[in-house]
């Protein structure tokens, strides 16, 4: 035993941590916000988890006498600066059967799930960094490892965790003003603690990649390509809503709210803590400090249901929230093209299109200023926008219910379509914003080495059959499929209207 632990390293291995959450999140297809831990344990099929109060009984009144050690932890912790202070047990991990399986318990008295969440990463992290093979280094054996060496081991443990639950090549997604400190913890539904110390770390990490904004190893790629549909598409703020919700009725409430609330009508995410309406419906909104996830008081709630569970089906309201297609623009309120004629030669200072005549800048048709593309109501006065006509117009954003013809029933949806057309459109040597165009409301099927693209119209068709090498490419090169496509068929599919 003195000799393997003499095998502990002098320095935290932390690239090593970063690879090991990177291959987990790549192997099980991880592909949206919050990650769950408890899920990657089950479905790694060798670890259990259990709860404290589970293992609590009359023999055991204090399982793995995590009371009495933080007991003694307290008492060590009086004595010392606060630096030298011991950290409390809230979790366990040890490995059973020799060596084939392993239990983690923690301690569920305290009801805070993001730090549950958190301990449970940290508890994988030394499972899969090898730490209770190599150096037998449980808390109970803790006492026969130096400081130090426990130390190296905990900030291992901490570093996978913090990749795994908050991963750099998702996060890098975003620019910094974006990512601010309490959005990261939000997003990852981790405490605001690890959110701003996460942020920190991001902003350190200066080796990435510009283009790409990460290490351009396969993992990371491949967990970019997974995330990049949640990401572009918003559907991230569910995590983001959901996390506020946790502290519905805090005094951290408004603060969060401020970043999302949820239009009780139509179920607009609202973004902008400023904003008095919802820039979907119009409706007028509570103010973050007002906000409630409940959209009716709880004597409502009684009066209209019948059984609690009722009740419980209308606070599940608190978990929705809903994203709607909005008319991608450059980041200062100009869209990419004309959305009428898509032409993408728009001036600055031109309120209309050059080529077909139409409105081509978000305005309050009430006060006349400019609004972010995706506004139908003007999110201070509640007034109509100039596109609000333009949207009624549009198709939806995606198609719903898809019949492919009877010859094509042996292809699937390719899974990375959002990422495919982007990185077709935008990361060759030059960006093609025809293409782009052209692909936005496209959707992709393939069969083996086949593709098969659906696109609006004969237009859109011409522009894809022009540009076949550019998506075979962003195919093979950047959505990292194994094969490249040997054929791409292009058919126009009816989109359904609004
Ligand atoms: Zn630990
Ligand atoms: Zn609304
Ligand atoms: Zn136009
Ligand atoms: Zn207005």
């Amino acid at each position: 035993m003195q000799k393997r632990k003499e095998t502990i390293h002098e320095k935290p291995r932390f690239n090593l941590a970063e690879d090991k959450a990177f291959v987990l999140l790549s192997e099980l297809e991880i592909n949206k916000f919050p990650i769950c831990p408890f899920s990657i344990a089950e479905r790694l099929g060798c670890i259990d988890i259990l709860k404290y109060t589970e293992l609590q009984s009359e023999e055991m009144p204090d399982p793995f006498s995590f009371d009495a050690r933080n007991r003694k932890i307290d008492e060590y912790n009086k004595t010392v600066s606060l630096q030298s202070q011991r950290p409390r047990i809230d979790a366990e991990v040890r490995m059973v059967r020799g060596g084939n399986r392993y239990i983690i318990v923690y301690d569920d008295r305290k009801d805070n799930e993001q730090r549950i969440r958190w301990t449970i990463a940290h508890e994988l992290g030394h499972i899969v960094l090898g730490h209770l093979v190599e150096f037998e280094c449980t808390a109970l054996n803790r006492n026969g490892l130096t400081k130090e060496k426990y130390g190296v081991l905990e900030v291992e443990a901490h570093w996978f965790a913090s990749e795994l639950l908050a991963p750099t090549p998702v996060l890098r997604m975003f620019n910094f003003e974006q990512l601010v400190s309490k959005n990261v913890s939000l997003i990852c539904d981790i405490s605001k603690d690890a959110g701003n110390k996460r942020y920190r770390e991001l902003k350190r990490k200066k080796d990435y990649n510009e283009q790409w904004g990460y290490k351009t190893n396969n993992e990371e790629r491949k967990i970019h390509r997974n995330f990049f549909e949640h990401m572009l598409s918003g559907e991230y703020l569910f995590s983001v809503y959901n996390s506020a919700c946790r502290f519905d009725d805090t005094a951290i409430a408004s603060e969060l709210f401020s970043e999302c609330r949820v239009c009780h009508t139509c179920q607009n995410f609202i973004t902008d803590g400023k904003d008095s309406f919802c820039g979907i419906c119009g409706t007028e909104t509570k103010p973050p400090h007002l906000f409630s996830p409940y959209p009716k008081s709880l004597e409502d709630y009684m009066r209209d249901c019948e059984t609690p569970e009722d009740i419980l089906k209308y606070r599940d309201t608190k978990s929705r929230g809903k994203n709607y297609y909005y008319i991608k623009s450059e980041g200062n309120n100009k869209p990419h093209f004309c959305p009428i004629c898509k032409n993408h030669e728009i001036e600055d200072a031109s309120k209309y299109c050059l080529v077909c005549g139409a409105i081509s800048q978000n305005l309050c048709l009430q006060e006349g200023k400019s609004l972010e593309t995706a506004h139908r109501y003007c999110p201070a006065c509640g007034g109509e926008t100039s596109f609000k006509k333009i949207y009624e117009a549009l198709p939806g954003r995606f198609f719903t219910e898809i019949d492919l013809p009877h010859e094509y029933d042996d292809h699937i949806e390719y899974p990375y379509w959002t990422f495919a057309v982007v990185t077709a459109a935008f990361w060759g040597k030059e960006s093609n914003i025809n293409l782009y165009n052209a692909m936005e409301n496209s959707i992709g099927f393939y069969n083996r080495d086949e593709m098969l693209i659906l696109v609006e119209n004969d237009s859109c068709k011409a522009i894809v059959k022009e540009n076949e090498d550019y998506i075979k490419t962003a195919l093979t090169d950047y959505c990292l499929c194994s094969k490249p496509f040997r054929n791409i068929e292009v058919i126009v599919h009816e989109v359904p209207r609004n």
